[in-house]
């Protein structure tokens, strides 16, 4: 017979905050059966049903990193339960209690300092937004093109960002590019550094405002 289990009242309403859908979870099994990652040690369902009680294993805290984030839990769902939600509150509680991998301090530190969790360089950068100058035109724009840091070291991407500017042209629209800081912020989400998150994107905010000219 397992332990009994205490409900956690306070959590639960902590967690249904950040994942309204928690509570509509029916351990179907669909989640655990298709992600990609399940084990012995990492099982989401459960994670999601000790999660409705107000339960966070301290065990979970060092399995939850194991998590890819794919969302493929999350899009079969039946119910639509956040789940990606509840893995990122959860790596905030283990970044709390300091487990976490080294590796995401070293990430988090390049997005920092450069604006990018790979390590390139504004140098990188200016010569990833020189293919663009003749393209793009940021006086009062009809659309805005956000080239995300992935795209600065990816040539497959960059071909994919002048066809879409040619094919935005061609409708003619005036097509612009925001050339400031360049990681979206997403992955820092994914880390559950909120607090860092929120500083970072807010910045972002201003500088996608600012580099714009909009009449
Ligand atoms: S797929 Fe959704 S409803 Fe089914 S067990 Fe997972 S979270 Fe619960
Ligand atoms: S998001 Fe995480 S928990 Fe969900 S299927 Fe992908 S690896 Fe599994």
């Amino acid at each position: 017979m397992g332990m009994p289990v205490t409900v956690n009242f306070g959590l639960r309403e902590e967690l249904l905050k950040v994942v309204p859908t928690l509570s509509l979870c029916y351990q179907c099994g669909t989640c655990s059966t298709y992600c990609p990652i399940t084990d012995e040690s990492y099982n989401i369902r459960l994670i999601v049903k000790k999660a409705q009680l107000g339960v966070v294993d301290p065990k979970d805290f060092k399995v939850i990193w194991d998590c890819v984030t794919c969302g493929t839990c999350q899009a079969l769902c039946p119910n639509n339960v956040e789940i990606v939600n509840l893995v990122e509150v959860i790596r905030t509680m283990a970044m709390k209690s300091k487990i976490f991998p080294t590796k995401i301090n070293e990430i988090l530190w390049k997005i920092y300092e450069n604006q990018n969790p790979w390590g390139y360089t504004v140098t990188d950068k200016k010569r990833f937004l020189a293919q663009f100058s003749g393209l793009i035109n940021n006086e009062n724009p009809d659309v805005v093109i956000y080239p995300c840091c992935l795209s600065v070291g990816d040539p497959r991407l960059q071909r994919h960002i002048k066809a879409l500017i040619r094919v935005l042209t061609k409708a003619g629209l005036k097509v612009g590019m925001y050339t400031g800081l360049s990681c979206c912020g997403d992955i820092i989400l994914h880390t559950g550094n909120r607090a860092f998150y929120e500083e970072y994107t807010t910045k972002l905010r201003d500088s996608i405002m600012n580099s714009i000219k909009l009449q």
